[in-house]
């Protein structure tokens, strides 16, 4: 297993306990941005311009030194840095797997730690799986995420935080650059990301803005497990494509593996979907189906599925059970799921069997689960703040 593990870097000069911090900009919007600018006492006629040049060049070239944005001024330059850093959040731990997958772990601040994962080669580029939550409310069954309490909904800043690093690692600025491998946005990593939709679409705005991250919509998928009365407004704010974590086609078994169901059940579900803004045969609901050895993956399984279906333009993904210390369920054989395949296939949906990625990593798709708890807020700030005098 060819694991790397990147040591961080010995601790650079510390600032006096006395010196304020200076917060970094790096993953701010442009109103942030601006905000920052005007405390700093810049004439406002000019915020506007030179909030559209910091934001180009924290996004679109990545930079993290305040000389190298050039079409600044040397002494505003000196003047941004006495006040602000180009920053990013500690790498904790970083693995690559075998099959070229990578995963980040990265301590947004003391106690908030989320990992996101690299997946090279989909959609004949590469996608990023980001993380809404650290921990999860929901207990879906099968799912590593669920048995680690949710500490707290992320930022828009600390969502976009996981792109730039991801592509700091993959050495893939400026945004412009042909052939970038990171190419798509995934948000299936730990929690909930309709229990967070602001800060999604906030953190959006950054990621898909031609002048900032530069992915297109159309490349951003967000999954939920079906928290209906958010499915249409977030689609309405992201314009993203949408994926139902599905998993069952019957509300007594879904129920059992997904509490969520009782809250939302199927019909409710499957109208939220059609109704899902732009929904057509280019712009598909991706409905991810764990397949669940014994439990979910019989023929007749097969055929209620496509009977729900009927009507929505969908693809189903047909994702091996990924197994994690503890978990209750095996993955169903591969006859099992070849047979279901072909059900689903034959009835008109495509159902591609996903092969998957950084196992030996812990990286594939329900396997996250970082070490984060639920702490007091007094405890955090008290951690906080032996960080910082640190
Ligand atoms: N909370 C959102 C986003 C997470 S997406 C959601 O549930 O949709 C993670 C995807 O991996 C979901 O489809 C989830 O159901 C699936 N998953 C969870 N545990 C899994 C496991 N052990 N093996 C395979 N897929 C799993
Ligand atoms: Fe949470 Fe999604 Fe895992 Fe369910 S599958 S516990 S909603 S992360």
């Amino acid at each position: 297993m060819s694991t790397t593990l990147l040591q961080n870097a010995e601790p650079g000069l510390k600032e006096t306990p006395s010196a304020p911090a200076r917060p970094s900009l790096v993953g701010l919007g442009r109103k942030e941005i601006a905000a920052h600018l005007e405390e700093l006492g810049i004439e406002p006629k000019k915020i506007r311009m030179r909030t559209k040049q910091i934001f180009h060049w924290i996004y679109n070239y990545g930079v993290t030194e305040w000389d190298q944005m050039t079409n600044i001024a040397k002494p505003l330059r000196a003047k941004l840095a006495d006040h602000f850093t180009l920053d990013r959040p500690e790498i904790v731990e970083r693995l690559i797997s075998k099959d070229g997958t990578r995963k980040y772990l990265i301590r947004m601040a003391p106690g908030i730690e989320v990992e996101s994962v690299f997946i090279p080669d989909v959609s004949k580029t590469g996608a990023l799986c980001v993380s809404s939550q650290v921990g999860c409310t929901l207990t879906c069954k099968f799912c590593h995420t669920g048995t680690q309490r949710l500490v707290r909904n992320l930022t828009p800043r600390e969502i976009v935080l996981q792109v730039i690093i991801a592509r700091d690692d993959l050495g893939e600025w400026p945004t412009t650059q042909e052939n970038r491998r990171l190419t798509n946005i995934v948000f299936m990593g730990m929690g909930e990301p309709l229990y967070n939709t602001d800060a999604v679409g906030d953190s959006l705005d950054i990621i898909c803005d031609p002048e900032g991250l530069g992915i297109g919509r159309r490349r951003i998928t967000v999954s939920t497990s079906g928290v209906v009365p958010d499915i249409g407004p977030m689609g309405e704010r992201t314009s993203a494509m949408l994926a139902i974590s599905l998993h069952a086609a019957n509300d007594d078994l879904r129920s059992q593996i997904m509490p969520i169901n009782k809250k939302y059940p199927l019909a409710e579900l499957m109208q939220a979907c059609r109704d899902y803004p732009g929904l057509s045969n280019s712009k598909r609901i991706t409905f991810e189906y764990v397949m669940l050895k014994g439990v979910n993956d019989s023929p007749k399984h097969a055929k209620e599925l496509i009977k729900l279906l009927r009507g929505i333009p969908a693809k189903v993904n047909l994702i091996p059970f990924n197994p994690w210390p503890g978990s209750d369920y095996e993955c169903s054989d591969w006859d099992t799921i070849e047979t279901f395949a072909d059900i689903v296939n034959r009835a008109g949906y495509a159902s591609p069997i996903r092969t998957p990625r950084g196992r030996d990593i812990f990286a594939a798709c329900g396997q996250l689960k970082s070490e984060s708890e639920k702490k007091r807020a007094s405890q955090i700030r008290a951690e906080s703040k032996a960080a910082e005098s640190a």
